[in-house]
């Protein structure tokens, strides 16, 4: 085991509150339906290839894209598709998405079994069909992160199981109960992206953790875990590979531009799970907590599940819920419904009563500087806030808005409350928009 001993600047130090940490991953029961939205990553949305009547089973492909970057989406149970429907995603667009009354009987499509690959492409084309996105939050797809780039060598593969969200344990749960998967996850992407140095990085805040994984990593001189100390956002890609490797990822650039691929913990784990069953992604693991949260749990969920059977499967809610999160508190997404399903990439659901809930009330910036000090991508957020704020396209520009990695930290440590990260949002959005304009 090594001990990190760079940090990042910037970040914040925020209360763990991982009281989920010792609950073992329990499976949920089939739900009488599930919604399966037609967009579930970063890119192109795919395109249904059912229609309401069709029986489906598990692992059936529902929809597919032809653009490169893009995964398929799959049935998560065996039922009958009832109806196509619209769901709103985090980004406010209107996505399609498939209804299905799930039968009970969960009867796997023949088109899963153990995939049979000979050389690399044939790898990275299952990686592709089987669905699998960044599943720490991300979503991504891993197809497009794993495929060989001509003009840039890759020598580092990173793990992240830093986790650094309060709350969150999924990935956590993973590494103490299914280590091993880890590790022969690593051995297939080493032999694919043809590297022979791994660096997986965790907060110091999980020993145990620490301890699973490098009692295992141990039988590789070339798989090493690596100590970080808590600090968040250490997880975010940036953060992450400056504290592992001390590599610095230009502004506008991705981490393949420094030689690194960096893969979540579950989706490493995933991807060695495929090998053997051919099963696609259609379950996730999903810490469930939050103040007005009965029993907080770590729950396997199918794919499509809504939100509303989940908290229910937890014993409910002990008080009335004010606000419902999709992820953690720093960056996770307030949800409309608890109707909406879960996705590929939800890492946690959260439910808040009003008094932690409700959003502080802004005042004036007294301009102290803290919202700069705590910014990990050296921005200036009371700028992008009232750039934001004023819809000023020039303004959003001059201070770099597209390279904010949304982690809030800068609203964490406000002391005039301020809600710059909702602000830079949606001055991401304007900035989006004015894009797609000009082309
Ligand atoms: S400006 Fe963006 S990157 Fe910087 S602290 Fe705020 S949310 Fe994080
Ligand atoms: S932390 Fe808040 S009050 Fe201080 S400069 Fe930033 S926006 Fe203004």
């Amino acid at each position: 085991m090594l001990i990190s001993k760079k940090i990042f600047g910037g970040g914040v130090t925020v209360p763990h509150r991982k009281n989920t940490a010792q609950c073992e991953t329990v499976k949920m029961d089939v739900p009488e339906k599930v919604v399966i939205p037609m967009l579930q990553h970063v890119g192109a949305p795919c395109q249904l290839v059912v229609k309401k009547g069709d029986i489906v089973r598990v692992g059936q492909v529902i929809g597919i894209s032809s653009k490169y970057v893009s995964a398929p989406i799959h049935s998560s149970v065996s039922g009958t598709v009832t109806n196509i429907v619209q769901v709103i995603n985090s980004s406010g667009m209107y996505i399609d998405a498939v209804e299905i009354k799930a039968d009970g009987k969960q009867e796997i499509h023949e088109s899963v079994k153990p995939p049979v690959y000979s050389n690399d492409a044939e790898l990275l084309e299952l990686i592709k069909e089987s669905g699998l996105v960044g599943l720490g939050g991300a979503g991504f797809p891993t197809h497009v992160k794993l495929a060989p780039q001509v003009d840039k060598k890759i020598d580092i593969l990173i793990v992240n199981g830093a986790e650094c969200e309060p709350y969150i344990t999924a990935d956590y749960r993973e590494i103490v109960e299914n280590s091993w998967n880890i590790i022969s996850g690593i051995n297939i992407l080493m032999d694919l992206l043809k590297v022979d140095n791994v660096l997986i990085g965790i907060e110091d805040n999980k020993p145990e953790a620490i301890k699973v994984l490098t009692d295992l990593a141990n039988t590789s001189d070339k798989i090493n875990v690596v100590k970080l100390k808590s600090r968040y956002p250490q997880g975010a890609e940036k953060m992450l590979i400056y504290s592992l490797t001390g590599r610095k990822v230009p502004p506008g650039k991705l981490p393949l531009d420094v030689g690194v691929v960096v893969m979540n913990v579950n989706s490493v784990s995933f991807v060695a799970e495929y090998v053997k069953t051919g099963m696609p992604l259609i379950k996730k693991r999903v810490t469930v907590d939050g103040p007005a949260v009965m029993n907080p749990s770590n729950v396997e969920v199918l794919i499509g599940t809504p939100l509303g059977d989940v908290f229910e499967f937890c014993g409910g809610f002990k008080t009335e819920p004010y606000k419902i999160i999709m992820g953690g508190p720093m960056m996770g997404v307030a949800q409309p419904s608890l109707q909406n399903p879960v996705l590929k990439y939800t890492n946690a659901l959260l439910a808040f009563d009003r008094e932690s809930g409700e959003l502080p009330k802004e005042s004036p910036c007294i301009r102290c500087g803290k919202c700069v000090k705590a910014c990990p991508m050296n921005l200036l957020p009371l700028f992008l806030n009232l750039n934001a704020i004023h819809g000023n396209i020039d303004g959003l520009k001059k201070y770099n808005a597209m390279d904010c990695i949304e982690c809030g930290s800068c609203s964490y440590v406000c002391p005039a409350k301020r809600h710059l990260v909702h602000s830079i949002r949606l001055g991401k959005a304007l900035l989006k928009k004015e894009s797609m304009n000009k082309t």
